[in-house]
């Protein structure tokens, strides 16, 4: 009988019973258990843990880990929470989230693209006020994070003949794509974007990446979407910017506090859209499918997927 798997979150209870089902179905050989039905014995035992933002204190006391599988793709908070000495992390890495979110970044693009917040603003006034289309090729993307979900979304937006760049930490090669790394390659990405995508994990790096001075880089008239993590962008910066019209639109998912609070500036912005972090959900089925998979595998040679790498944060 293998150890029992932990499934350690801070979800509601109908949340969590809804992944365990899903997930106990992916694994009929195994046997998932709540953090909180795990009895003394079953804690010192278990060596692997499932989590969604689980609370620290209970990923401590389960002493035997030997890894942990997120749920999200993103791990900034459990690498921030855990720290160093916790046990490796495996991250979601999905085909259909990337679908998703690159579903997401073309159908936004697409909405500044044909100038859908304008004509939101024009409704609203009652005005007829037409405007020149706009053809793909001649609205630039900058692409900041070109992993799993930024490779997915250069190539749907390329593919939708939008001309993109894309920016990484290491040095890339796309077939189409103008890649750039490092801080010159980013100013020469800003300098050409009239829509920035942001897709970078949020690090030691990235936090606040998107500052006045990196904005005042983007051509007069940009646009940007954010839907990486709030801190990756400097809120106040981006309002300076919006105001004095060097930036057109924002379209932010994310925010340094979520849910945004009833007093954000956000809010009320003629010039941006706030979305409540929903461009790319995790999907239940294809993620219990992918966590099952690499247990399994796991169990049987003892083979872990890439880790995090705490050091780099993501
Ligand atoms: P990933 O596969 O780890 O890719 C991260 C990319 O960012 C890589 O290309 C990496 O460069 C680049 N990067 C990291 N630090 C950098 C730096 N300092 N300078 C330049 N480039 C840097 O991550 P992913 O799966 O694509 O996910 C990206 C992020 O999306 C997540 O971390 C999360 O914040 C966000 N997300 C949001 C939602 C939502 O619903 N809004 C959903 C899921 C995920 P290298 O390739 O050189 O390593």
């Amino acid at each position: 009988m293998p150890s029992p798997i932990a499934f350690v979150s801070r979800m509601n209870r109908t949340e969590e019973d809804d992944w365990l089902d899903v997930l106990r179905k992916a694994m009929p050989d195994e046997r998932i258990m709540p953090f909180r039905d795990l009895t003394e014995d079953e804690r010192q035992m278990a060596e692997i843990a499932i989590v969604a933002n689980p609370d620290p204190a209970e990923i401590s006391a389960l002493p035997g880990l030997s890894w942990i599988h997120s749920l999200w793709a993103g791990v900034e908070r459990l690498v921030l929470e855990l720290g160093a000495t916790a046990p490796p992390i495996v991250r979601l890495v999905d085909p259909e989230l990337a679908r998703v979110m690159a579903e997401a970044v073309l159908a936004w693009t697409y909405y500044l693209q044909r100038d859908m917040p304008a004509y939101h603003r024009s409704q609203a006034a009652r005005r007829w006020d037409p405007r020149p289309y706009r053809h793909p090729s001649t609205m630039r993307i900058g692409l900041l994070g070109l992993g799993a979900l930024g490779t997915a979304a250069a190539l749907r937006l390329q593919q939708a003949g939008f001309p993109v760049q894309g920016w990484s930490r290491t040095r890339k090669d796309l077939p189409g794509l103008t890649l750039h790394h490092g801080e010159d390659g980013l100013a020469a990405l800003l300098s050409a974007s009239d829509i920035l995508v942001c897709l970078v994990p949020l690090t030691a790096q990235t936090r606040g990446l998107l500052d006045r001075q990196r904005l005042s880089l983007l051509p007069e008239g940009a646009s940007l979407i954010n839907f990486a993590r709030g801190a990756v962008i400097v809120a106040d910066d981006v309002l300076d910017a919006l105001d004095n019209r060097h930036l057109d639109h924002a379209v932010l998912d994310v925010f340094e506090r979520e849910p945004l609070e009833a007093t954000a500036r956000f809010w009320s912005h003629p010039h941006v859209t706030v979305l409540p972090h929903i461009s790319a959900p995790t999907s239940p089925t294809t993620a219990s499918g992918i966590v099952a998979g690499n247990i399994r595998v796991w169990r049987r040679n003892g083979t872990l997927p890439t880790t995090i790498d705490m050091q780099r944060g993501y």
